[in-house]
């Protein structure tokens, strides 16, 4: 995704107050503050007030924390692949601090894109944009650089696909850019705002913030972060399903009746389990309807291991006109005879690719592979896939800001509610990142710091 900087007021309180019951929280002196979601927004924002010597308890829904990031391993096999992020970027400092700070390898990530396109395989630059549009498109991310926040607000207000098509793209490039930029949003270009598009390549690193991933799995930061937290102060298996303002004090209500009381919260979940809590006082109309307006893309990461690397070229990537839509060596700088291919498949080809079942899976990829390595199915061994479209707390990978909604939607919903505040990937700069989840979260922990 894309760093936007541009137009977030923030600090505004919205207003409201109320009720309700109960406990936790072992040192009463010291400020007590609730985070909803063991994610890595949840979990960066608790390491920072921790270390600043605030209480901090993490309620998270699932039997496991992390979130979006969830990497996966095929134990038998020593090999790790990502169901959730990938990629850390040569621009998001914080993780990389992070990863420095708990001595964590960071591993080039990058690779060079082969095409599989009406089933003719091409080679790395021996297929691409045509020399008129490369050209074109330079002078639009030039102009874009001169752009005042003005000219942005105006960008905002168009979709990614239109923009291009007003500036002329011809219909090869305009097929090879939504290929490309789909994979990046998750969904069609056509649901991207012109901003939100322009801004994405604009200011990326040259490689799109693909360039690296942690050694052993990025799950491992998550590891450290909990480590430093304290696995005590997390609790697994606890949705939040209601959260009462009265005074000074937050309270929140699990759906198993468990309630905890704290003076601050910091809510760093998706839209849709914040809309799914009940509210008391209820939600500003204005906030509701900003919840309603943004939507999910549609994600699915399908791994197979093959019994041997038949690619050979260990940087390989490949964009496709097929189903399973992009490939990439997961397991490069993973040494073995063996290897993982991951399709990352978006918008109703995720969804179509979900509903197979796993024999079907690989031979759905096996097919699209074969201009390029003939039949490679008699070496898939194991499959596993996750699709984030129905994921059962996120319904989506991540946030996918139309038009007219960067500059509005998240400006309110980044809107703190009294004591509550809000955080998470939807809301940053660097949205979509783990980076922009890990600002988000720490901001909010820097607010409480400051107010106290
Ligand atoms: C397929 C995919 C590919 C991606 N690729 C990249 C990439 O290459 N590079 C990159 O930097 N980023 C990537 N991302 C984005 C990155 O994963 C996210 O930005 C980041 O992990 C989100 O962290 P978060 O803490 O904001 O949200 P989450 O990870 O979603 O954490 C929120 C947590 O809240 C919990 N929760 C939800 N509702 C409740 C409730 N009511 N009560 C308690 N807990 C609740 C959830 O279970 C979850 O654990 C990708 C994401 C996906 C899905």
């Amino acid at each position: 995704m894309k760093r936007r900087q541009f137009i977030k007021t923030g600090g505004t309180v919205l207003a409201g107050a109320a009720v309700f019951p109960h406990i936790s929280f072992a040192n009463k002196r010291q400020k007590n503050v609730l985070i909803i979601g063991a994610g890595i927004a949840g979990l960066s924002a608790a390491y920072k007030l921790k270390k600043n010597d605030f209480n901090v308890l993490l309620l998270e829904s699932r039997n496991r924390i992390g979130g979006r990031i969830f990497t996966y391993n095929f134990n038998d096999d020593n090999l790790t692949c990502e169901l959730g992020a990938e990629w850390v970027g040569a621009s998001h400092f914080r993780i990389i601090e992070m990863c420095e700070e708990f001595e964590l390898e960071l591993l080039n990530h990058q690779f060079e894109t082969y095409s599989i396109l009406n089933r003719k395989f091409s080679e790395p630059n021996r297929w691409g944009y045509s020399s008129e549009w490369s050209e074109k498109y330079s002078r639009l991310i030039e102009n874009y650089n001169q752009m005042s926040e003005e000219d942005k607000k105006k960008l905002d207000r168009l979709d990614w696909w239109r923009y291009l098509v007003n500036n002329g793209i011809s219909e090869n490039d305009l097929e090879i850019k939504e290929l490309f930029d789909s994979t990046d949003f998750g969904e069609t270009i056509r649901q991207v705002s012109a901003y939100a598009g322009i801004a994405e390549y604009a200011e990326s690193s040259p490689k799109n913030e693909m360039d690296y991933h942690i050694n052993g799995g990025n799950s491992l930061l998550i590891q450290k972060l909990a480590d430093k937290v304290g696995i005590e102060n997390i609790k697994l298996k606890h949705t939040a399903a209601g959260i009462s303002q009265t005074g000074n004090k937050v309270k929140v209500v699990c759906s198993d009746g468990k309630i905890f009381e704290a003076d601050k919260v910091i809510c760093t979940i998706p839209t849709y389990g914040i809309q799914k809590i009940k509210w008391d006082p209820d939600l500003p109309e204005v906030y509701k309807q900003a919840l309603n307006e943004l939507q999910y893309s549609r994600i699915s990461k399908t791994s197979v291991l093959f019994s041997e690397r038949f690619w050979k070229d260990e940087s390989m990537d490949i964009i496709t006109d097929t189903l399973p839509h992009y490939f990439f060596h997961s397991s490069k700088n993973q040494f073995g005879k063996k290897g993982i291919l991951t399709s990352y498949a978006i918008g109703d080809k995720a969804y179509v690719m979900s509903k197979l079942n796993e024999q079907n899976k690989i031979r759905e990829i096996s097919m699209a592979l074969m201009p390029a390595f003939g039949d490679v199915e008699k070496f898939a061994e194991k499959v596993v896939s996750y699709y984030w479209g129905s994921d059962q707390f996120t319904q989506g990978a991540y946030a996918i800001y139309n038009k007219n909604q960067w500059t509005r939607v998240r400006d309110i919903l980044s809107t703190r509610f009294e004591n509550i505040f809000f955080a998470g990937e939807h809301l940053a700069d660097w949205q979509g990142f783990m980076e922009g989840s890990v600002n988000s979260g720490e901001e909010a922990a820097e607010i409480i710091i400051n107010e106290s």
